[in-house]
């Protein structure tokens, strides 16, 4: 049985009263539910403010990038260390924004992966194809080369990790793949990472991204291998972000 997540991608949106005012709304609302694991992933200057006000919650934190580096001369880079320090159990990775916009190729994505393996932080892994991808049927083939460069033949580092299914062409669009057509995806990656163990397939938390809201959130959790939602837009306004949650009472 796995535990159902709902991580809000906060993007570059914010300043620290817009984030002690949605913070704070976010915390009254969830308390006392427990159908999901609820994460924030604030941009990094506003990590250590989410991190004060989400002290004795049940919330968690996260960032939504790193260095693939330890330390060093990496001017206005983040290391895995350094967000640890600031409170993050967990850090995205491979985002498309930041695969389309700072071209972060498989290979940086798998660097940045196990930077934050080899610091106790849990990677959400983002996969997904283009529109220009999915028209000329290439999904499964683009999402097993982003799975498998992360993983080559050795599923030991999705022991702890999450995998974020997000269709390219659903961010922040209103479109939204059906339940159905997610369901099929999530199960490719599942089967995919099965073939390495199907002790990791099994416990894997699969996430589904992709304009997801309070409307079509139930559809895509009922689901059998959808775990969860990365929620983009929807994370910035509480009462929005609180009925995507809610929708994880199966
Ligand atoms: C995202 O950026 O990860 C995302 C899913 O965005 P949105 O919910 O706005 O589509």
């Amino acid at each position: 049985m796995r535990n159902l997540m709902v991580a809000g991608n906060w993007k570059m949106n914010g300043d620290s009263v817009m984030a002690s005012t949605l913070i704070d709304d976010i915390v009254v609302g969830f308390k006392g539910y427990d159908s999901c694991e609820l994460l924030i992933c604030p941009p990094f200057p506003l990590l250590s403010l989410v991190a004060n006000k989400i002290k004795g919650t049940s919330l968690l934190l996260g960032a939504q990038n790193l260095s693939e580096h330890k330390s060093g001369a990496y001017t206005g880079e983040i290391s895995a260390s350094m967000l640890e320090d600031m409170g993050c159990q967990y850090v995205i990775v491979g985002h498309s924004e930041r695969r389309a916009i700072m071209r972060e190729t498989n290979e940086m994505v798998a660097e940045k992966f196990h930077a934050a393996v080899n610091n106790g932080l849990i990677p959400i892994l983002c996969v997904g194809e283009t529109l220009e991808q999915k028209n000329q049927e290439q999904t499964t083939q683009i999402i097993e080369e982003q799975l498998k460069s992360v993983m080559g033949t050795n599923a030991d580092s999705m022991t702890n990790a999450i995998i974020a299914y997000e269709p390219v062409w659903a961010i922040g669009t209103g479109l939204t793949a059906t339940p159905e057509e997610a369901q099929h995806i999530h199960h490719f990656i599942r089967n995919t990472i099965s073939s390495i163990s199907q002790e990791i397939a099994d416990k894997i938390q699969i996430l589904y991204g992709g304009s997801v809201n309070g409307d079509n959130a139930k559809g895509l959790f009922s689901m059998p291998d959808i775990d969860g939602g990365l929620i983009g837009g929807a994370s910035l306004t509480a009462r929005d972000f609180l009925s995507i949650a809610k929708a994880t009472n199966k």
